[in-house]
């Protein structure tokens, strides 16, 4: 497949974002989506899924852009229904990750970690939280950067 639907989903949507206020792009992902589109386009020659995923985007973001002014509640649960199942596939078959998605999952562990530690060193679970969650933080923020630099974040 060649790159030029990737193009085109980009031209795409960078000519929705200029339409639509900040707080709509951020709502829709819209930058988020760029990446979304690349990676698929990554997988595009080994996955036939993925070759689908970006005709239907490329469908989907003609239609948007034609109908910027004009979009509905439909319009909205169907994007989000899409990102979502586009985002599960490149999770479960190409072992992606969201963004911040280590970050995330290592603080509660951070957090659950700490109240134990807290209860067991300073018999007081408040004082395990903050140093548990901190922990967390620097420990997820770092795999999410590698993650980013090996090309494996969504
Ligand atoms: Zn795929």
């Amino acid at each position: 497949m060649d790159s030029n639907s990737v193009d085109q989903i980009v031209k795409d949507i960078e000519f929705i974002k200029k339409q639509l206020n900040e707080k709509m792009v951020t709502k829709l992902g819209l930058d988020q989506y760029i990446r979304i589109a690349k990676r698929l386009d990554d997988h595009a020659n080994e996955c036939e899924e993925c070759v689908n995923f970006l005709e239907d985007l490329e469908r989907h973001f003609r239609d948007l852009q034609h109908r910027i002014n004009d979009l509905n509640k439909e319009d909205y649960q169907r994007h989000h229904k899409q990102t979502n199942n586009i985002k599960n596939h490149l999770q479960k078959k190409h072992g992606l990750v969201p963004e911040n998605h280590y970050m995330t999952l290592y603080m509660s562990v951070g957090i659950s970690l700490g109240v134990a530690l807290g209860m067991l060193l300073f018999d007081n679970l408040a004082l395990g939280i903050p140093i548990g969650m901190t922990l967390g933080i620097a420990i997820g923020s770092g795999m999410d950067s590698d993650a980013k630099k090996k090309g494996k974040m969504i």
